[in-house]
């Protein structure tokens, strides 16, 4: 049987990407240098994946931030305010990914968003009236080029037409259909082109066909590959799609000509029942069955089940449940975790291996028995023997024991809201940060020097702790109202917390890529997950004495620790979430105890396993995941204000489930959105207070004084003044000092002109 892996992580496994890409924003390495380094991860990638015997391999697949924005620049999809610049090629495609400020200009990045179910975020392409789409690069070429230099045969890989249509953002009056045969006609030409290459597969990624779909949605699906189909000549067309099952075009894309349909059987529920419905002969069945998104090993026995029967009506390429970009590089890097730990997990490198063995042993299956296979037996002892230090009954118990009004906080909002503003007297309009404060240097060094030993506890405490007093000195000196401890002793806002609870396994170098050159390394939930001791008391209690401004304590919410987190395949991920949320309402309570009378619960990834499914939501989801995070703070006085925060992600439609999360104030993203989240509060009578990011940190971009207070004027539109806060979009830890004091003062000198305006 042959294999498949739809994408290979490229952030290399020293994130290597990463640091030379930040090399060449600082203007440190050249492109050149860049390039380099970029060919040489790609022939890592590839090189990797032939030596495990993988038949179909992707090229293309690397980018050097995001594959959406590769496809928008391939397609001449560039606003002209970018063109404009007069940059390079890479300068341009770099200046939509971040923005730019610098001699030859100023302008904003493309809006970001969570690129379906993962954490990963793709930019969104900006079409307007005046787009000309048109083939105007080679990125695919090359790369097939240079993987064929190597003497690897790739399959090229790209984000399919339909997909693109429907992510993009049309900003003019023409919308997707009037864009519709020009995208056709200009992937026919890169069809074209990738088989007058000689090219034998072209993969089209088109993950958008596993939501919910609309006739029209279907149809213009047809119209495109009808026509795409129509010219493929010998080179054949892989229809390739993840995160979850394809429901409601399946029988569009089963009667349609291509040479290879590959399905999630992980992800999408439905899978196994739609192929059993009948697929195409003469079609190669991709089926992903290989989890492109978890760490844990596969289970053969199982995996080897489904195949048998898989195999049995059709032409089976065993697959990835998606691209392996989402799971860190490999074990070999994980030095200090035990072979009791790592044996249990694959990364990417290890789920090759994993295809490998698969294959061969479902080949064998199928004329005997596997049973008694080497590879097979030590798999399924793995599962057998169970995991080490996993089992906590008290937690379970604690869990079984939870209340229905455990749920609910008392008073009701409107009192709350009362008590809070009698008692914390802050001005109208307050000014506060989303917590974090740049992770300098000598941050991450103090941290790493603990780490390793080379500092005394005291010593790491000390510095930071003078860390957190210049930080609450900075606040003070421009003018915040509600101050931050800064974050300083945090490396991330999951992995810390996951630290600090029982039930947490961590690695050292298992990197994920979350955007552009933006890693995240999410902890493992292991066990039962409980809180071993406080975790965020001692710092919140040291700032607050450094000031007689409130402090606001800071906390990651538990389905943001879930979410972040690699989580347990042997229990549902709503046990997991209910265990995190007894820990961090210990801590919660806990910081109330010792005076912290505004706690913020973020939870920047709420929305992150929310189902691609509209109809999934609430009764998959939503209607565990809001109570859950109600567990954390109902137990709080009425006069401690909860705040919670959220970010990349559309919230519009899920307000009502926001609102039902029953904070009392919520910070969130929204100037990279265009503040359309407003109408959405407005329309929903969203009783939360609210502070809509008025500009956006994840640029080094200094907004100016005026445009905050153009976004206020537009909030102020559609929020109560007795209901608005004014805060940047997200945490300032990816920041430099320089341009976070800068955006800072213009920011509550905003807040008091809008005062003013009262
Ligand atoms: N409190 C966190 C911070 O400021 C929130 C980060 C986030 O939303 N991603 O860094
Ligand atoms: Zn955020």
């Amino acid at each position: 049987m042959k294999k498949s892996v739809i994408g290979f992580p490229r952030i290399g496994k020293d994130r290597e990407l990463k640091f030379a890409s930040e090399k060449y924003f600082k203007n440190e390495i050249d492109e050149t240098a860049l390039q380099e380094v970029a060919a040489e991860l790609r022939a890592y990638g590839l090189k990797k994946q032939q030596a495990a015997g993988i038949d179909f391999i992707s090229s293309n697949d690397f980018s050097f931030y995001d594959n959406v924005l590769d496809a928008a620049v391939l397609f001449n999809v560039i606003p002209d305010r970018y063109k404009e610049l007069g940059l390079s090629d890479l300068g341009t495609y770099f200046a939509m990914a971040r923005g730019y400020q610098g001699d030859k200009g100023n302008v904003k990045a493309l809006a970001m968003k969570k690129w379906f179910n993962t954490n990963y975020h793709y930019l969104v392409p900006e079409i307007d009236d005046s787009t000309e789409v048109k083939l105007v690069g080679s990125k695919p070429v090359d790369e097939y080029k240079e993987a064929k230099a190597l003497g690897i045969e790739t399959k090229v890989a790209i984000v399919g037409p339909f997909t693109f249509l429907k992510l993009a953002k049309y900003t003019g009056a023409k919308k997707a259909d009037d864009f519709k045969a020009a995208f056709i006609a200009e992937y026919s030409k890169l069809v074209e082109t990738l088989k007058a290459e000689g090219v034998q597969w072209i993969e089209f990624d088109e993950p958008y066909i596993v939501r919910d779909l609309t006739a029209a949605d279907i149809d213009l699906f047809k119209e495109i590959y009808n026509s795409l189909l129509a010219i493929k000549g010998d080179t054949k067309i892989l229809l390739q799609t993840y995160f979850g099952d394809v429901r409601d075009i399946y029988d569009t894309v089963t009667k349609l000509p291509f040479d290879g349909i590959g399905l999630d059987f992980n992800e999408g529920r439905k899978t196994a029942e739609l192929v059993k419905s009948g697929f195409p002969k003469g079609v190669l069945l991709f089926a992903g069955l290989v989890n492109g998104k978890n760490i844990w090993k596969n289970n053969y026995a199982k995996t080897i089940d489904a195949l048998k029967s898989l195999k049995a009506e059709n032409e089976v390429v065993l697959s990835t449940s998606c691209s392996l970009l989402h799971v860190p590089y490999t074990l070999e890097s994980e030095t200090k975790l035990g072979a009791e730990y790592t044996k249990h997990f694959a990364f990417a490198e290890e789920k090759l291996l994993e295809l490998k063995e698969l294959a061969e042993l479902s080949d064998v299956a199928d004329s005997g028995n596997v049973t008694s296979e080497k590879a097979f037996k030590s798999n399924q002892a793995l599962f057998e023997e169970g995991r080490v230090d996993s089992k906590d009954d008290a937690v379970v118990n604690r869990v079984a024991g939870i209340k229905d009004e455990d749920y609910t906080r008392l008073p009701a909002f409107d009192e709350r809201e009362k008590i809070q503003k009698d008692i914390l007297k802050l001005p109208q309009f307050p000014t506060t940060t989303i917590g974090s404060f740049p992770q300098t240097v000598d941050v991450r060094k103090n941290r790493q020097a603990f780490r390793k030993g080379e500092i005394s506890k005291e010593q790491y405490t000390d510095f930071n702790k003078n860390k957190i007093k210049e930080c609450i000195e900075l606040q003070e000196e421009i003018g915040l109202d509600v101050i931050v401890h800064g974050e300083f002793e945090r490396n991330d806002m999951v992995e810390y917390f996951g630290e600090n609870l029982a039930g947490y396994v961590f690695t050292e170098k298992a990197w994920v890529q979350s955007y552009g050159t933006r890693c995240v390394k999410p902890p493992i939930i292991w066990g039962d997950v409980s809180r071993k001791q406080a975790i965020t008391v001692e710092w919140s209690k040291y700032a607050k004495s450094c000031t007689d401004k409130p402090v606001k304590g800071m906390l990651t919410g538990p389905v943001t620790i879930l979410n972040w987190s690699f989580p347990r395949e042997d229990i549902s991920i709503k046990e997991s979430t209910l265990q995190i949320a007894l820990a961090i309402r210990d801590e919660v309570l806990d910081l109330e105890a010792n005076g912290i009378n505004i706690i913020q619960i973020d939870e920047a990834a709420l929305r992150e396993k929310l189902p691609l499914r509209k109809s999934d939501w609430y009764s998959e989801y939503l209607d565990w995941a809001i109570p859950a995070f109600r567990l954390v703070h109902s137990g709080v006085k009425p006069e401690t204000q909860i705040h919670t925060h959220m970010c990349y992600s559309e919230f519009t439609d899920i307000i009502p489930a926001i609102d039902a999360m029953d904070a009392d104030v919520i910070t969130f993203e929204a100037s990279r959105s265009d503040l359309q989240i407003l109408d959405s509060l407005k329309e929903n009578n969203f009783k939360t207070e609210v502070g809509p990011g008025v500009y956006d940190i994840h640029s080094p971009r200094v907004p100016s004084v005026d445009e905050i207070v153009t976004a206020l004027t537009k909030m102020r539109d559609k929020i109560e003044d007795k209901k608005l806060w004014v805060n940047p979009d997200c945490g300032l830890k990816t920041r430099g000092d320089v341009e976070t004091k800068a955006s800072l003062i213009n920011l509550v000198e905003a807040a008091k002109i809008i005062r003013q305006q009262v």
